[in-house]
């Protein structure tokens, strides 16, 4: 048996008779599926590349009393230097995608370890669900578990309170008995759930007195009896080759509706019961929320580097980078890389204890996700701007390649001031993989909500920044004059600005 869990393991733990849909048919495997597979074995590599003998020290630790290491990610840090530590294991990690796979495992692990923290917030309200979440942390760190989460409610109809939807569409508890409790309805949008072990429930929006059927917790294995997952359309089932679709093909994480149709959860799964003042808590009063969103800033740190490549070669593959203009814009683009690891760094240098656990600056890391969610659709515009035709200008599919006529062609006219025909469109098709396609364009709309619309995300903002030390600069300066003063000073003959 090998120090850590391996891909192998993992791709033999999703052949579970879990429940997914896909284009109106029940999908068998997801392991073996042409809409999932690689995606699939994307995850898997995670697991294989922390338990590389060279990569052990970097990617995993040694869990209390497991005889096998564990993904980094599940680590809480009691210092800046372990939070340090965590991080680079999270970016080598990100690295292997790009920064593509969003709900990569270390997203929930930090979401978890975060809310472990704060176990008191739960102990306070309810023993019970506070024991359930620390022994279900603790099992899936010994573990190492793919976990992802649903916590938000399907979009409907947005002008109603979720107690005021319609019947069955939010996921609320229908029944309870001495063995747990019966849920039914849906969550949005089970990212990765393809291919995680486990799923996290739970309600992140702002419930009311009333809402208690709505106001839950729970983890479920993604093969519990009636759990049913609809997968959006598949971006890797549509990919024509590696060639032709390098990040679609591999990295298509999935998103999809989960609905639960009456599905039991054992009362040893039950974090929040019926209460909707603890669904917040257990997100804003614990670390969760901060750690799961400062994993999301790791992840991005890579991507937008990627990014930034991408700009980079692209003006080389047509002859631009040294034109005045276009090495103003890639500057610019450069100061905006500085600035998404300038913020990362600012959020670790920064943190502060929470009893033995070391957080990252929770002010500072809403202002890197009101900021990134804005950044990253102007980023794509950039290198759009930046590369005007020759994203389009591409052979139909790799199978142009065959046709020897067509290829004496592209050799022709696939011309480049830096690269060879074919090297050309093998970066172009990446390129446009990236930032154009149907997969590219999904990461935009990723990158702009994943953390909520822009009006959540101020509103954390708004929250947590130090208002008082703002207001006290003003009233500091306020206090320095006053009415009285400068009319008795103009009384005395005293000028302006005396
Ligand atoms: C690709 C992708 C993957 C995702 N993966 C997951 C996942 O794995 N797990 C998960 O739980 N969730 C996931 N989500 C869901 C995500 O968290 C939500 O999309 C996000 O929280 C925004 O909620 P919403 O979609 O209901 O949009 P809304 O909150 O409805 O906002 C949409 C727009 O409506 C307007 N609006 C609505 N309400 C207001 C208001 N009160 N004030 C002002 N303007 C308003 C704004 O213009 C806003 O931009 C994912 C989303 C995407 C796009």
């Amino acid at each position: 048996m090998s120090d850590c869990k391996t891909g192998a393991e993992h791709i033999k733990s999703l052949k579970d008779g879990r429940t997914v849909y896909l284009d109106g048919e029940l999908v068998g495997d997801v392991t073996e599926h042409r809409a999932f597979r690689n995606a699939v074995r994307s995850a898997a590599a995670l697991y294989d590349f922390q338990a590389r003998p060279e990569n052990l020290e970097l990617m995993t630790f040694a869990f209390d009393g497991s005889n096998r290491r564990v993904s980094r990610a599940w680590q809480m840090p009691h210092s800046y230097d372990e939070m340090v530590q965590r991080r680079k294991a999270l970016q080598a990690w990100a690295a292997l995608s790009c920064g593509f796979l969003g709900r990569s495992p270390d997203h929930l692990a930090s979401a978890l370890i975060g809310q472990r923290m704060g176990i008191e917030v739960f102990r306070r309200r309810s023993p019970e669900c506070a024991k359930a979440l620390a022994g279900y942390v603790d099992y899936a760190t010994r573990n190492d578990i793919f976990l992802t989460y649903v916590i938000i409610n399907p979009q409907a109809e947005r002008s109603k309170d979720w107690g005021e939807q319609k019947e069955d569409l939010v996921a609320r508890i229908v029944d309870e008995d001495s063995s747990g409790m019966t849920v039914r309805g849906a969550k949005m949008l089970g990212t990765s759930s393809i291919m995680a072990n486990e799923v996290l429930v739970a309600n992140l929006q702002p419930l009311k007195p009333g809402e208690e059927d709505l106001a839950f917790s729970c983890a479920l294995p993604m093969n519990a009896k009636g759990l049913r997952v609809l997968s959006r359309k598949s971006y890797e089932a549509h990919a024509v080759s590696v060639y032709d679709n390098p990040l679609s093909s591999r990295f298509d994480e999935n998103d999809a509706l989960m609905y639960f149709d009456d599905v039991k959860v054992p009362w040893d799964r039950v974090f929040v019961h019926r209460d909707t003042d603890l669904c917040r808590a257990q997100f804003h009063d614990t670390p969760g929320h901060a750690y799961q969103n400062y994993q999301a800033q790791i992840r991005l740190s890579v991507k937008i580097a990627f990014l930034a490549g991408l700009a980079r070669r692209i003006t080389e593959v047509i002859g631009t980078t040294k034109i005045p203009s276009v090495a103003e814009q890639l500057g610019h683009l450069a100061a905006q890389v500085g600035m998404v690891n300038a913020m990362l760094s600012g959020m670790e240098a920064s943190g502060s204890h929470v009893g033995e656990w070391y957080v990252p600056n929770k002010h500072y890391m809403y202002s890197a996700q009101v900021l990134t969610q804005e950044l990253y659709p102007r980023v794509i515009q950039t290198i759009r701007d930046l590369a005007g035709g020759a994203l389009i200008m591409l052979p139909s599919s790799v199978d142009d390649f065959a046709n020897e006529d067509l290829r004496r062609i592209i050799d022709r006219t696939q011309r480049s001031a830096a690269f060879a025909p074919e090297q050309k469109v093998k970066f172009l098709k990446a390129a446009w993989d990236a930032i154009g396609s149907e997969f590219g364009s999904r990461h935009t709309q990723y990158e702009m909500f994943y953390a909520g619309a822009r009006f959540v995300t101020t509103g954390h903002s708004f929250r947590t920044f130090d208002w008082d030390h703002a207001t006290e600069l003003v009233d500091a300066l306020l206090r320095s004059y006053d009415l009285d003063g400068v009319l008795e000073g103009r009384r005395n003959g005293a000028g302006q600005a005396e």
